[in-house]
């Protein structure tokens, strides 16, 4: 690759919004290569996501591989027209490396299968796929960095690339504010649409947040959102 094909490439990259890059250890795959076309050419192929998790491997790229037990990549339909953002995995997550299965998991499931019966839609929760910003626990549930946002982040982008959906669900502020790179807060960006590179998104609320007792109207504005999101998916 000469410097000039490098410099788009290093453009392109930053305007997706990944701006740590890191040198792997032997030559690209070309799946890889060909996973993010250079400025100005049809995107042609996109790299299979088993691509991305072996580029992950056994990362410790981040603080936060230090008290991880197990990365959490992602969970469901690989070819899903709707995927879901979380922000990073809980204790349950990191136990047994798949993303939402702790309470707030239970609660999504429900919310998501609930609001698709409801609406009529013939939709489970393994139709879907879920993944979040950062793949490794953050200690004591803490709030991801910055830094291990946007290193980790590549991964998401690379995983959002080849799965191309329809839309994109961010659920809480992290997703929304990796995704959007909007200030706002979630209280005034749910249920409306945003861009990530040409896909909508649609920000709502957290399914921990929703735990919460107090967070009742919450509750259901987090509803209309996902009705919201799904008609404009399946209808
Ligand atoms: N919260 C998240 O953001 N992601 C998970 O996978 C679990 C809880």
């Amino acid at each position: 690759m000469d410097a000039e094909l490098l410099r788009q490439y290093l453009e392109y990259y930053d305007d997706l919004g990944i701006k740590s890059l890191y040198r792997r250890a032997g030559p690209p795959s070309p799946a890889a290569e060909a996973a993010v076309s250079a400025p100005g050419t049809p995107q042609q192929a996109t790299e299979p996501l088993f691509q991305i998790l072996e580029d992950i491997g056994d990362c410790r790229r981040c603080r936060l591989h230090q008290q991880r037990t197990k990365i959490v990549f992602g969970v469901g339909n690989e070819q899903s027209p709707l995927v879901f953002v979380g922000e990073g995995p809980g204790a349950d997550e990191d136990a047994q490396g798949i993303p939402f299965v702790g309470r707030a998991g239970q609660l999504l499931t429900q919310m998501i299968e609930g609001t698709a019966k409801k609406e009529g839609i013939p939709l489970l929760r393994k139709d879907i796929y879920i993944c979040n910003v950062v793949k490794c626990r953050p200690p004591d549930n803490r709030t991801p960095e910055p830094d291990e946002m946007q290193m980790c982040g590549q991964f998401l982008s690379r995983q959002l690339l080849a799965i191309r959906p329809k839309a994109i669900c961010a659920l809480g502020a992290t997703a929304a504010k990796f995704l959007t790179a909007s200030k706002e807060g979630v209280t005034r960006m749910r249920g409306n649409w945003y861009k990530w590179n040409d896909i909508p998104v649609m920000v709502t609320y957290h399914p921990s947040y929703l735990l919460r007792a107090y967070n009742v109207s919450a509750k259901r504005e987090a509803w209309e959102d996902l009705k919201k999101v799904m008609h404009f998916v399946y209808d």
